[in-house]
C-alpha cells in the first residue's frame, strides 16, 4: 500500500434520522478530510453508527445528506474501491473460514482472489486464514473486519469502534495502520465512545451527543478551547493568600483540602502575588482537565439540555 490516493472526503449536511419519536441523528453537519484521521466521538447511543450506516447507504436519512467525494454512495461507479467499512465485526458467518469470508466479499465486489491473501497479511491473520470465523476472539474479528474494509484498497475508510476487543498490542497495531492509511491520503473516519482512545489516534474530532454536533475541530484546538486552566495553591497562611488574590482581582474557590483552586491566573502570577506579600507556599500546581473530563462535560451538557427540553 504505497499508492497515494486521489483525495475523497466525507461530508454530512443537515443529516437527520428519526426512528418513530426517537431522533437518532439530529441535523448533523461535519466533514472528514483526506489525509487525516477523523475521530467520531460520542457516548453510546449518540448516533455514530446510524451516521455511518447512512454514509454507507444502509439506512436512509429522514433529512439531509451524507456524501463521499460529493456523491451519495449509490452514485459511486466503484463503491468497493472507494469506501470500505468495519461496522459490526461479529456480523459474519461463523462456519466460514476467514479466507472464504473475504473471498465471498471480494467476489461480490468484483475483486480478485489475490487481494484476499494481501489483506489477511496486512492485518496479521495470514496464519488464521483457514480457521472458522466462529472460533475467532473479538480482537480477531476486528482484524478480519478491517481486512474486509481494505479489500477494495479504498480511498475512504469507515471504522465503527475498531479498537473494541483489541488487546494493547492490537490497539497499537490498529493505530499505526490507521496512521499509515491516512498518510497515503485516505480519509479515515473512526468512531469511539472513549476519549482516551481518540486522544492518541485522531487528528480531527467530530464530537456528538444525542445525535447532535457538540464540537468539530482539530484535537489540539478542541483541547485548547475546552480545557479550563486552573492552579491549586496551598499555604500555611491561606487566609492571607486569599485576601491577596482578591485584591489582585483573581478568582478562586476554597477546596476542602484546604487549598485554593485559582482560575484565570497562571502559576507564576499566583507565586508573584504570594512573594510580594511574603506569604509562604506549600504547593503551587497547574491542574488541567483531562480530555475524558472535557468530553463528559460537553456531552453531558447536551444530554442535560435534552432532558430539560423534553
Ligand atoms: P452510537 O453508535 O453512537 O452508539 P447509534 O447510532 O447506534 O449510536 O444509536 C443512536 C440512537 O438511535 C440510540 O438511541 C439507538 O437506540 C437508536 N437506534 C439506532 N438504530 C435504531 C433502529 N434501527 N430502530 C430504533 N432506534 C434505533
Amino acid at each position: 500500500m504505497t499508492t497515494t490516493k486521489t483525495p475523497v472526503g466525507i461530508r454530512a449536511q443537515g443529516l437527520t434520522k428519526r426512528y418513530g419519536d426517537k431522533v437518532a441523528v439530529d441535523d448533523l453537519s461535519f466533514t472528514a478530510e483526506p489525509g487525516v484521521i477523523t475521530g467520531f466521538l460520542g457516548p453510546n447511543g449518540a448516533g455514530k453508527s446510524t451516521t455511518m450506516r447512512m454514509l454507507l447507504g444502509l439506512v436512509k436519512p429522514t433529512r439531509g445528506t451524507i456524501t463521499i467525494g460529493g456523491r451519495h454512495i449509490a452514485e459511486l461507479d466503484e463503491p468497493a474501491r472507494t469506501v470500505g467499512a468495519l461496522l459490526d465485526a461479529r456480523a459474519l458467518h461463523p462456519r466460514r473460514t476467514a479466507f472464504d469470508h473475504l473471498l465471498a466479499m471480494a467476489q461480490t465486489a468484483g475483486l480478485g482472489r489475490k487481494r484476499v491473501g494481501e489483506v489477511l497479511d496486512l492485518v496479521g491473520l495470514a496464519d488464521a486464514a483457514t480457521r472458522r470465523a466462529g472460533e475467532f476472539s473479538l480482537g480477531m474479528h476486528q482484524r478480519l473486519g478491517i481486512a474486509a474494509a481494505l479489500l477494495g484498497d479504498p480511498a475512504v475508510l469507515v471504522f465503527d469502534e475498531p479498537l473494541n476487543g483489541l488487546d494493547p498490542e492490537g490497539i497499537r497495531w490498529a493505530r499505526t495502520l490507521m496512521r499509515e492509511l491516512a498518510t497515503e491520503g485516505r480519509t479515515i473516519l473512526f468512531s469511539s465512545h472513549l476519549m482516551s482512545e481518540m486522544e492518541l489516534t485522531a487528528d480531527n474530532l467530530v464530537v456528538v451527543g444525542r445525535g447532535r454536533l457538540v464540537a468539530e475541530s482539530t484535537l489540539e484546538d478542541f483541547v485548547r478551547a475546552n480545557t479550563t486552566q486552573a492552579v491549586t495553591v496551598s499555604s500555611p497562611a491561606l487566609d492571607d493568600l486569599a485576601r491577596a488574590l482578591t485584591r489582585a482581582g483573581i478568582t478562586f474557590e476554597r477546596t476542602a483540602v484546604p487549598s485554593l483552586l485559582v482560575t484565570g491566573a497562571e502559576p507564576g502570577m499566583v507565586g508573584k502575588i504570594a512573594a510580594a506579600e511574603g506569604i509562604p507556599l506549600d504547593e503551587l500546581t497547574r491542574v488541567r482537565e483531562s480530555l475524558e473530563d472535557i468530553f463528559l462535560r460537553l456531552t453531558h451538557d447536551v444530554i442535560e439540555y435534552e432532558s430539560h427540553a423534553a
